[in-house]
């Protein structure tokens, strides 16, 4: 809900706001410079503007730059507030307004911060605040004030310059601002979980290199949409970031290793895949591999195995799924839009053979696997294919 006369969008940040002034700094000039790209991206006018702690974005158009806001990667929360002077007077008179335009029964509360020089305390104005709401709509209404659990809260933010009156706080993914971290390379499959996790890593401030193996005849063209969508469906945050993907072709490494071994290739192909991580990552100057895996979803992520598989690089793999059922996975899918129908049947099913390793060795998976395994890893991602990824609606048949 907004106040009438709304014309500015509030941005809050979170865990930027706990670092040095320096570092502060320079985080809320990357989150200006999204917020801008989003807006620009999404048509909505507005400028953004960057106050000390605090961006604000002035615009007609509140509610979209307001949906936009709270998409932005470090955004802890964000309110569409109507400026007004910082002084007593026009904050009061602002909220009765407010109050006759919107209350419509049941408990209030006024809840003010105020920071900056002013000749009145964040008590003043929830006092004299709290009197004008309840004038405002007395006559019509029997209003009750509830500081502990109200049905609206009025709220207000006093700055040195001006001061904003607000009804809700709408919150935004929090994190860092995207662009504060280096960028990590992520392993997708178009599946539920991998695109999940590619969010979550963005979410805390890295760029994320797309990375999907097309395993040939263990994957199919249907799967390789799949994957180029999902991502496709993480542009909307990140209109300013390339998330070109890399195609790797890994069909013929994936059919030998198929052929050529029996007990733990779902291990090898794990390594396989780490690899194809890792030399992308190389080439991209990425710091890590993200994936989508979580303690125990399937026979290759039990902790045994990823501790056996992960062995194959040094670069840290980064499982920001690892504690989460499925269920929550799903749920998140679907809050951020990339959930699809993933009844296609992709890969690692294919390759599994009929008994699965749960409990492997490096040293028997050692034994058994093709020498030139990983030496492929490199080889595929040499001959990898750079896609754009697919718009969401465009997509054939998803
Ligand atoms: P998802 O639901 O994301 O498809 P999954 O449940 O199918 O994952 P696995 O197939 O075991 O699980 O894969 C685990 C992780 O390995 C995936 O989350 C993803 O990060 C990565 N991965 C699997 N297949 C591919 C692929 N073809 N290309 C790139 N990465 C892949
Ligand atoms: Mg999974």
């Amino acid at each position: 809900m907004l106040p009438p006369g709304a014309d500015t969008v509030v941005v809050r940040y979170g865990d930027a706001s706990t670092k040095s002034a320096r570092v502060q700094r320079r985080m809320e000039d990357l989150l200006v410079e999204n917020l801008r790209a989003l807006l620009a991206d999404r048509g909505v006018d507005g400028d953004v503007e960057q106050h000390w702690t605090r961006p604000l974005i002035r615009t007609d158009e509140v509610e979209s730059a307001l949906d936009a806001a709270t998409d932005a990667f470090g955004v802890a929360n964000a309110s569409g507030a109507r400026s007004v002077a910082p002084d007593l007077d026009a904050v009061v008179d602002a909220l009765a307004e407010t109050a006759a335009a919107v209350y419509d029964g049941g408990t209030f509360a006024v809840d003010a911060s105020r920071a900056g020089d002013h000749d009145f305390t964040s008590e003043d104005v929830e006092g004299a605040g709290g009197a004008a709401v309840w004038d405002a709509v007395a006559d019509e209404f029997d209003p009750e004030v509830d500081l502990d659990d109200p049905d609206l809260t009025f709220g207000v933010e006093v700055r040195e310059a001006e001061a904003f009156v607000y009804l809700e706080k709408r919150r935004g993914p929090g994190g860092l601002p995207l662009g504060s971290q280096r960028p990590l390379v992520a392993l997708v499959s178009g599946g539920i979980d991998s695109p999940v996790a590619a969010y979550l890593a963005m979410k805390r401030g890295s760029p994320v290199v797309p990375v999907y193996l097309d395993l040939g005849e263990y994957g199919g063209p249907d799967h390789r949409a799949r994957a180029l969508t999902t991502v496709g469906s993480l542009e909307r945050y990140a209109p300013n970031f390339d998330l070109t993907t890399w195609v790797v072709p890994a069909g013929d490494a994936v059919a030998d290793l198929v052929a050529e071994m029996e007990q733990g290739r779902m291990l090898s192909y794990r390594r396989f895949m780490y690899r194809v991580g890792e030399a992308v990552a190389e080439r991209v100057g990425a710091d890590g591999i993200v994936t989508g895996e979580a303690i125990g979803q399937k026979s290759s992520q039990t902790t045994r195995n990823v501790a056996v598989t992960s062995r194959v690089t040094d670069l840290p793999i980064h499982r920001p799924l690892l504690t989460m059922d499925k269920q929550e996975i799903t749920d998140l899918a679907q809050g951020i839009g990339t959930y699809t129908d993933s009844t296609i049947p992709a890969g690692c099913y294919r390759i599994a053979p009929d008994r699965v390793e749960t409990n492997a060795s490096l040293e028997r998976l050692l034994d058994h696997e093709p020498d030139d395994l990983l030496d492929r890893a490199s080889e595929v991602v040499a001959d990898a294919e750079r896609v754009d990824p697919l718009a969401p609606a465009d997509a054939p048949g998803i």
